[in-house]
């Protein structure tokens, strides 16, 4: 994730990522590697003064949303220069039309006219460099990052071709809800959207925004049959919500026995349920920085021992190791 805005997260960036991440970290399934992308990051125009608080922040919503970094590795990406490194060789077999085709940065330099550069074109391809930097197989992201890792699979697969089996393909693992839409209802939450309800949003704040949110346009008044799966309010529910209540609130939407107002009151319960926990250990956190510290310089040494392992390969296979046994 990208450490954008004061670095903290939105429940789009959770609902469709980070819990995600929570739930497989635990499963104990995968040895797995979470970074907050600064470097991505610095494809928008920042103040680098406030760059530092972004990171920590975004570091600090991990551990608080219950990434455990005694069972996952969090780190920084600017920590590990070999992912600037990678990224340099992986642009070598990228072709420029499938850059061009990225729908990201067709949006991002139609949003941000004045800073088109270059670093916004190539950003998919370090986004591969991160993915296959620690030869990564499974790769939780939301549903707007499903083409990016599309091309992180052609790179890998360009890459293998020309220079041998060096990395596993990646694919991607989205959960129930992989796009949020924000409060207006008409586009993907974003915080620069100004659509977003933020992790650490207080309880009152998530109910007066919940209240205001875009529900179903044809369902006018109390009565009114409802149509789920065109409403926001609902998919957060689904993501939320026990199964058995979802179905309850689906029929009940259907039938027009349950009103927006009252269904916005469930969620504003339940999503406040969800959040508190997180808040609170974030607050406990905040209380105790060098907690978080610790965790990201612990992190950054582990995945640079990955990083200098695969890049020892990466520049064995392109024959750029002239101390290499000559024959
Ligand atoms: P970003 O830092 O915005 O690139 O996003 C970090 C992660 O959150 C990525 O895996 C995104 O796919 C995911 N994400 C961001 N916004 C949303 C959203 N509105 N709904 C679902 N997932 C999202």
């Amino acid at each position: 994730m990208q450490p954008t805005g004061s670095g903290e997260l939105h429940i789009g960036n959770y609902l469709g990522a980070l819990k995600n991440w929570v739930s497989l970290s635990r499963e104990g399934v995968y040895d797995s590697l979470f970074c907050v992308v600064d470097a991505h990051a610095a494809t928008s125009e920042y103040e680098a003064s406030e760059m530092p608080t972004r990171i920590f922040g975004t570091a600090l919503s991990y551990l608080a949303a219950g990434l455990d970094p005694d069972r996952c590795t969090v780190f920084v990406q600017s920590d590990v220069p070999q992912h600037m490194e990678l990224a340099w060789y992986l642009s070598t077999v990228t072709p420029m039309g499938d850059l061009h085709r990225m729908t990201q940065f067709k949006e991002k330099s139609e949003q941000f006219k004045q800073n088109v550069n270059a670093g916004l074109f190539t950003y998919p391809v370090l986004m591969a460099a991160d993915i296959l930097l620690y030869r990564a197989t499974v790769v939780p992201v939301g549903n707007d990052q499903v083409q990016h890792l599309e091309l992180s699979r052609e790179i890998c697969r360009k890459f293998n071709a020309r220079f041998g089996e060096i990395f596993p393909e990646p694919k991607p693992k989205l959960t129930v809800t992989p796009r949020i839409m924000g409060l207006d209802g008409k586009r993907k939450m974003s915080k620069s959207l100004g659509n977003a309800i933020d992790l650490f949003d207080e309880p009152k704040v998530v109910e007066k925004k919940l209240k205001g949110a875009f529900t179903d346009e044809l369902k006018l008044k109390m009565g009114d049959p409802g149509r789920p799966e065109v409403c926001n309010i609902f998919t957060l529910h689904t993501a939320l919500t026990p199964a058995g209540e979802v179905q309850q609130i689906d029929a009940e939407c259907r039938s027009g026995a349950l009103g927006c107002g009252s269904c916005k009151k469930r969620l504003t319960e339940t999503l406040n349920a969800e959040l508190g926990p997180i808040q609170a250990r974030a607050a406990e956190l905040r209380a105790q920085p060098e907690r978080v510290l610790r965790v990201l310089e612990s992190g950054a040494e582990r995945a640079r021992s990955i990083a200098t392992q695969t890049m020892a390969d990466v520049r064995q296979a392109m024959g750029m190791n002239v101390r290499a046994p000559q024959s």
